[in-house]
């Protein structure tokens, strides 16, 4: 196949034809011969994968199950009608499939003696094994491929696909007609070198395997090479992205003087841990480097990220630059304000605050002093880097909760001027296998060590009927003067909802502690109301802070030793362990306690257990990425992760960094991709991967 034939409209190909190929295009993306190619089936029927339906167990991973169907039903419901298959084992046993969605068309999918294949999880309900929204597909006469030992690849599909007719049959007819006809003569676009080292089966092999695997073992060698492939691109971006940032021209400060020794060693009323001294040792031998600094300051939530920053921050003003600190919300960006406020006064310098909403007048003198340089550290909101927003002489940009931004105000950001150092910080910890492909072109400094002192957070999960030993419990804290945080889910589908739970859950709890003061802050209040309730709380004059999430990142009041989340069930995991970091603040024992509902799904279920279970915010991202999978552990549009057709970054993890070591490899070798036996990767590099890695490299 050559190049041209590859890149062919997909139309032209045997058994496609213009409809259908509107419809794969529109469903899947295929729109050329290679598209096609690599338009993987999404599972695979063999004999050694299917379970027979007589021997079904409850198991919360999918099992594949084939038979005929015996009956088909819709059901009126209580409240919405639902669609019931039976399906009766080849080898015995029966059972029973159903939809709530879609139930219009799943009724035509099916007739009864149809014979499928249906892969889902199995539950029991009364003597019933059972599948709800089984992923399916009608095998028919093709059942007989599995009898002959067969692997069967099964394709993507859905209703638009069906309804031109692109079942996973007709798929597999398309291509095997491609494969026939026009042979395999794809050029291998990986060296030999990269080949042999890694042990990767040759492409073309590959290719066809994925479609018409031999053997598991086969196919087991064919999604290797590919999902090396796929990761593998991704990493040379990052390769060169880092290679070219090395040529990044920086601000070279000087040597840290005055101030940063003063906040550091006077205002600063502690001695900083070993981790963030290391830390600020990394941030500012980058700073003198003369090459702009592109560092990730991750920490879990309370380690003490804030100082290192503002440190980072004098560095720059000892060496005549301005240094800009960005939060992701207003509330945040107050009270970072007020805490730089109170770092700098003593040094006789003072921050300037720029979110929205400030009076014209007042936003007008800010920014004539950012301009002018008269403003040393300016905080503020994503109102920091919008256009008129002009700096004198921006050395150091800071952004907190960095995962919190779009990628676009990210990518603002580096735009600014000239190039700024720029450092970012996390509070989640990112599995390394996530590290690597989103900031794989970042350097990383950990502060893994707690500030001294601090006791770990007690975890305890309860339920509705032991709501008054809670109530006993926090008023116990309460009169040893200490404060507590109740915290209530906030979901926009049901913000309405959400905000009266939050206020009549104030009203409650202020009847039931009449002798102390309950405040309440959320999103929707004057947010000058709610800074003074921040304020209030902080000074002490609030002894219970009902909330919405506005308090996830950032606030920190060492003297609130309670943290009651309401409807735990409803926050994700990494969500819950930041409102947790709200507490153990001092060296006070603190405590978290989740209330739930019983009625938890099986996720929610394990995120409250692994909040009870370890504190370690290192573990709680692991299994909080496990839980959802990679594309929803940011927000895959936001966190900018790259679309994969075929690798896992949870699971592929050993051949992730095997692509991204012969990534780095091959850049430090030829880091243009001049040299001759890198002629086909360097075309294939750009051609496909070129537009799609743009996007990527512009998140970072
Ligand atoms: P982060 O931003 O990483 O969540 P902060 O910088 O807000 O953490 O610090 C959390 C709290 O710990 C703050 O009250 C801060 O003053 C305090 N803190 C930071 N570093 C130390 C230290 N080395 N020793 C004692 N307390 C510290
Ligand atoms: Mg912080």
């Amino acid at each position: 196949m050559s190049e041209e034939f590859l890149n062919q409209d997909v139309r032209y190909v045997k058994g496609v034809g213009e409809k259908r190929a509107d419809v794969w295009a529109d469903a899947h993306g295929v729109r050329t011969v290679r598209d096609l190619l690599h338009f993987y089936p999404r599972r695979y029927l063999d004999r050694t994968t299917v379970t027979p339906v007589g021997r079904l167990q409850e198991s919360p991973d999918p099992v594949t199950v084939v038979g005929t169907v015996q009956s088909t039903s819709v059901v009126p419901g209580k409240n919405q009608k639902r669609f019931e298959l039976i399906l009766q084992g080849e080898q015995g046993g029966r059972m029973k499939c159903t939809w709530f969605q879609g139930v219009w068309w799943v009724r035509k999918a099916f007739e009864e003696g149809d014979q499928v294949a249906f892969h889902g999880k199995v539950e029991k309900y009364g003597r019933w094994f059972s599948m709800t929204h089984p992923d399916f597909d009608t095998l028919n006469d093709e059942g007989a491929l599995l009898d002959t030992g067969r692997i069967v690849p099964l394709y993507p599909g859905g209703e638009a696909m069906s309804n031109v007719g692109l079942t996973s049959r007709s798929v597999r007819r398309i291509l095997y007609t491609l494969f026939k006809e026009h042979g395999l003569k794809l050029k291998e676009t990986l060296p030999d070198w990269m080949v042999e080292t890694y042990d990767l089966m040759e492409g073309r092999v590959a290719l066809r395997a994925i479609h018409f695997p031999k053997s598991q073992a086969e196919l087991a060698d064919a999604k290797r090479r590919l999902k090396f492939e796929e990761l593998f691109y991704i990493q040379l971006l990052l390769a060169q992205m880092r290679q070219e940032q090395e040529e990044v021209a920086g601000p070279a400060f000087e040597d840290p003087d005055e101030h940063t020794r003063t906040f550091v060693r006077e205002v600063l009323p502690f001695e900083l841990t070993g981790a963030q001294k290391r830390s600020l040792r990394q941030v500012i031998e980058d700073t003198q480097s003369g090459v702009q600094m592109n560092r990730l300051l991750q920490g879990d939530v309370g380690s003490g990220k804030t100082v290192v920053a503002v440190a980072a921050m004098m560095h720059a003003y000892d060496s005549g630059y301005q240094s800009a600190f960005m939060a992701p919300t207003e509330l945040l960006a107050e009270q970072h304000y007020q805490n730089l406020t109170e770092y700098l006064r003593p040094m006789g310098l003072m921050p300037h605050l720029l979110v929205g909403g400030q009076p014209k007048s007042e936003r007008e003198a800010i920014l004539k002093d950012l301009k002018e340089g008269r403003a040393p550290v300016a905080v503020g909101t994503h109102a920091l880097i919008q256009d008129e927003v002009e700096f004198n002489n921006l050395g150091l940009a800071v952004v907190d909760e960095q995962h919190r931004f779009g990628v676009a105000q990210r990518a603002e950001m580096f735009e600014k001027g000239t190039q700024p150092h720029m450092l970012l910080m996390t509070a989640t910890p990112i599995p390394r296998s996530l590290a690597m492909t989103l900031y794989g072109d970042l350097d990383v400094s950990k502060i893994d060590e707690m500030p001294p002192g601090r006791k770990p957070v007690e975890t305890r999960l309860r339920a509705e009927k032991r709501r008054g030993e809670v109530y006993a419990f926090l008023r116990d804290r309460l009169e040893q003067g200490e404060q507590a945080y109740v915290v209530y889910p906030l979901v926009e589908e049901s913000e309405k909802m959400d905000l009266k739970d939050a206020e009549s859950g104030a009203e409650d709890l202020q009847e039931q502690f009449p002798d102390f003061t309950v405040g309440l802050a959320h999103g929707q209040l004057p947010s000058d109301q709610t800074e003074q309730t921040m304020q209030r709380f902080k000074a002490g004059e609030i002894d219970i802070l009902v909330a919405t999430t506005v308090i996830e990142v950032g606030v920190d009041v060492p003297n609130a030793t309670v943290m009651m989340i309401e409807h735990a069930e409803r926050f994700g995991l990494s969500q819950l362990h930041q409102l947790r970091g709200r507490v153990g603040r001092s060296d006070q024992q603190s405590y978290c306690i989740l209330m739930a509902g019983y009625k938890r799904s099986q996720e929610a279920k394990q995120r409250l257990q692994a909040m009870v279970r370890t504190n370690d915010g290192f573990e709680i991202s692991e299994t909080d990425l496990q839980i959802r999978g990679a594309g929803d552990f940011f927000g895959t549009r936001q966190s900018g992760m790259p679309d994969l057709k075929i690798a896992d970054i949870t699971e592929d993890t050993e051949i992730l960094e095997d692509a991204r070591d012969a990534a780095f490899t091959l850049v430090e070798q030829d880091p243009h991709l001049r040299a001759d036996e890198h002629e086909h990767l360097r075309h294939r590099y750009e051609d496909s991967y070129a537009e799609h890695g743009l996007g990527f490299a512009r998140v970072g």
